[in-house]
């Protein structure tokens, strides 16, 4: 009977699946795994004056006007979701219906095609070069052709780490006759952001999370920065209470407790940057450069690698053998000591084999 009641689109979507493991060094999400548990001492004092029985602030209007003025923007040019997800959702929701056209690049994250997916319409995947680069001028052609709702821009891009230049991004929102986003989920590791364009294009909206940098994916906090215009539709699709008040609260700890952060991301881009000059000296691994918190390898016989870290307890995200990702493992930085432990695994695997 329920086959009969479910929407012929959801038929065809399969769930987001992730894979749960106990007692593993946890490298496949982009975590900050060198802030695990920084903050907890503080969020639990601060829990214990918190009104669980009450809904949350339901626009986290406090947590905005506190993050503005770090981002040096209007309180009212900010959304906060659960998670960036759910803002990438939103903007689907309120911008794109059945049969509309969604424009991003392949290999990217997966989010923007599965929102897409869910309101029928079309998500159109510009591939991108062979090392991951953007074709620019080729995708400009793209952009150009007026028959895109959202357009969705990573910046740097999960699961490349490559980045697209700002001249670039900005002719592209001049370009577009198309909502913009573009996602800077790895803002913290790459240092160049275009929030400072919100209030001069109506058609920007920049995504943010806390799950990265900041050490707080548990807490399930993203935001989104646009101009008021589009912050007024946002809020018509946002639900109430969205962000709930252990999030909020969480988030305004590690928020005070920037320093932290920064001084994570300083030695996370050290290390990154070790890594790569490590790995580069494998002879048969390639590695692109990134600009975020991940290094994305190419590899023959990537499955038996990442089968070799699992019996090692190290989990990374392996992309299967298909695709523009074929053969590609995607290692998040970790902790100094992590790090030491998946390359003396690489090294030690590629020794034997
Ligand atoms: N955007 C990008 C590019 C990501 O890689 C991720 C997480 N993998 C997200 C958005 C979602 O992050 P969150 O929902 O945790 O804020």
């Amino acid at each position: 009977m329920i086959d009969n009641l479910v929407r012929d689109n959801v038929k065809k979507l399969v769930p987001y699946e992730v894979k749960v493991y106990e007692d593993m060094v946890k490298l496949d999400a982009n975590e900050n795994n060198q802030l695990t548990g920084v903050f907890n001492k503080e969020i639990g004092k601060a829990l214990l004056d918190l009104k669980i029985n009450e809904y949350p602030d339901s626009d986290s209007s406090q947590l905005r006007r506190y993050l503005a003025e770090k981002l040096q923007i209007s309180w009212e040019e900010l959304v906060l979701g659960c998670g960036s997800d759910q803002l990438i959702t939103m903007i689907i929701n309120a911008f794109v219906g059945k049969g509309d056209r969604i424009l991003t690049f392949s290999p990217t994250f997966g989010m923007y095609k599965i929102g897409g997916d869910l309101v029928e319409a079309t998500t159109v995947s510009f591939p991108l070069k062979k090392d991951f680069s953007l074709d620019y001028d080729n995708f400009m052609d793209l952009v150009k052709e007026d028959k895109w709702k959202v357009i969705f821009l990573t910046n740097p891009n999960n699961p490349t780490g490559g980045i697209i230049p700002r001249q670039e991004i900005i002719n592209i929102i001049e370009t577009a006759n198309a909502i913009v986003v573009v996602d800077e989920a790895y803002y913290e590791f790459y240092g160049e952001s275009v929030i400072d364009l919100v209030g001069k294009y109506p058609n920007l909206i920049v995504l943010r999370t806390l799950s990265k940098a900041y050490g707080l994916a548990g807490a399930r906090v993203g935001y989104g920065a646009a101009c008021r215009s589009l912050m007024e539709v946002l809020y018509k699709v946002k639900p109430p209470y969205n962000v709930s008040n252990l999030s909020q609260l969480a988030a305004r700890v590690c928020l005070e407790n920037q320093e932290l952060m920064e001084k994570s991301v300083e030695e996370i881009i050290s290390q990154r940057n070790e890594m790569t000059r490590e790995l580069t000296r494998v002879a048969e691994i390639k590695v692109y450069k990134s600009y975020a918190n991940f290094l994305l390898c190419k590899i023959d016989g990537a499955e038996d690698l990442y089968n070799y870290l699992l019996e090692n307890k190290v989990l990374v995200r392996y992309f299967g053998e298909e695709g523009p990702l074929a053969n590609c493992l995607r290692i998040t930085i970790g902790t100094r000591e992590e790090n030491q432990l998946v390359m003396e695994l690489i090294n030690e695997y590629f020794k034997n084999d």
